[in-house]
């Protein structure tokens, strides 16, 4: 219980791949991690213990323990990614229709889009303006911020809605954010849009061109909260996949002097396809390896590919648990029971294993032992 109030906490913090990528590398410094792109290029001064990180492009983290062993036995990585489903800002989001002020979004990974309606929204981000200025911005989750807000038809006038599919009944187009409803005094054309564009300058010095280079984030506004009479879990947005992004990083801190390196890595895009450079199809982890290595003084195209080769890698993210109001979607001897330690999914993908990465026997027999002998349920 002590464990999940500071989840919570972070969860809270984290609602953005960036906001959890900043917390990860604070609490990395807090916990003595040295900044790796500012360390000396020693050539072989990396001692066993050495606490090392690094943030990419603001949204990937990277946190190594250094083991007695060399890189080149290979490494111990955990893998978790930082980003959730959510409603992105459109590059020109705001138009006026109905005499109202609206935005226009793109919805970001798996969004059951009905869920989205009817429900406290908060804006967090970046814009970044020319010249590269960056304005952080997180509106609605102070109890004294305003909220926004996607509109559902009423009940009463629902008919033809409710004959439509779950998909079809608010659909990705559906999801415009209503920002604002008064006009601005004085002006004939578009008044209430008029009157948002002055809050936005008047308050963080941003244009209607400076929003092309933002990225804003739609997502549900408010803390996490305590689940169930007996407070047993947690309802929050965004556990998927912070649940295991935060776990791994409460055990790296804690790690002392492996015998094998330690790494942690925290992603992006994992929701879209892990595509991009702060994606897992990049060469982001080659890279971080090769760059550990060069800080160690050992650095070859060989012993890059040798450590690589040997390294263990857990791709850490939340697994399903089995739910009695949907027996149907489980086989109920395989399934997850809530509460009752970490799962291991030997494979996931679909169909006849189709795109699935299918963990070794061997690999899953030595996962059991680490988690046996620790007294891991
Ligand atoms: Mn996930």
């Amino acid at each position: 219980m002590a464990f999940a109030e500071e989840y919570k906490l972070f969860l809270d913090q984290c609602k953005t791949e960036r906001e959890a990528a900043d917390r990860a590398a604070a609490m990395a410094r807090d916990a003595g991690f040295c900044n790796m792109d500012l360390f000396p290029p020693s050539g072989g001064t990396l001692k066993p213990g050495e606490r090392l990180y690094t943030l990419r492009q603001n949204k990937v983290a990277a946190l190594f323990v250094l083991g007695r062993k060399p890189l080149t036995e290979g490494m111990r990585i955990i893998c978790a990614h930082l980003d959730s489903p959510r409603l992105d800002l459109r590059p020109d989001p705001l138009y006026e229709a109905g005499d109202l002020a609206l935005m226009k979004t793109h919805y970001y990974g798996g969004v059951k889009k009905y869920q989205w309606a009817a429900l406290p929204l908060a804006l967090h981000g970046v814009i970044v303006k020319k010249g590269g200025q960056r304005v952080t911005i997180s509106i609605g989750e102070e109890e004294t911020d305003p909220v926004v807000y996607i509109s559902d038809l009423p009940k009463h006038l629902s008919a033809q809605q409710s004959r439509q599919t779950m998909a079809e009944g608010i659909g990705g187009e559906d999801l415009n954010i209503l920002v604002g409803s008064i006009p601005l005094e004085g002006e004939e054309r578009e008044p209430a849009r008029r009157y948002i564009l002055k809050l936005l300058y008047q308050k963080y010095g941003v244009t209607e061109k400076d929003l092309t280079s933002a990225e804003l984030e739609i997502v549900p506004a408010g803390r996490a909260r305590d689940g169930g009479l007996d407070r047993s879990m947690v309802v929050a947005y965004g556990q998927d996949d912070r649940v295991c992004a935060y776990t791994a990083l409460q055990a790296i801190l804690r790690t002392q002097v492996p015998e094998h390196t330690s790494l942690l890595l925290l992603v992006d895009k994992e929701e879209v396809g892990s595509q991009g450079a702060t994606g897992m199809k990049s060469r982001l982890m080659e890279n971080l390896t090769a760059q550990l290595l060069e800080l160690a003084g050992t650095y070859s195209s060989q012993a890059l590919r040798q450590t690589l080769e040997r390294s263990y890698f857990i791709s850490a993210d939340v697994a399903l648990a089995y739910d009695p109001s949907h027996p149907e979607v489980f086989e109920k001897k395989n399934a997850a029971r809530l509460g009752r330690g970490p799962v291991l999914v030997k494979y996931a993908g679909h169909l006849g294993k189709k795109d699935c990465n299918d963990a070794s026997a061997e690999f899953l027999a030595l996962l059991r032992e680490v988690l046996d002998t620790a007294g891991v349920c």
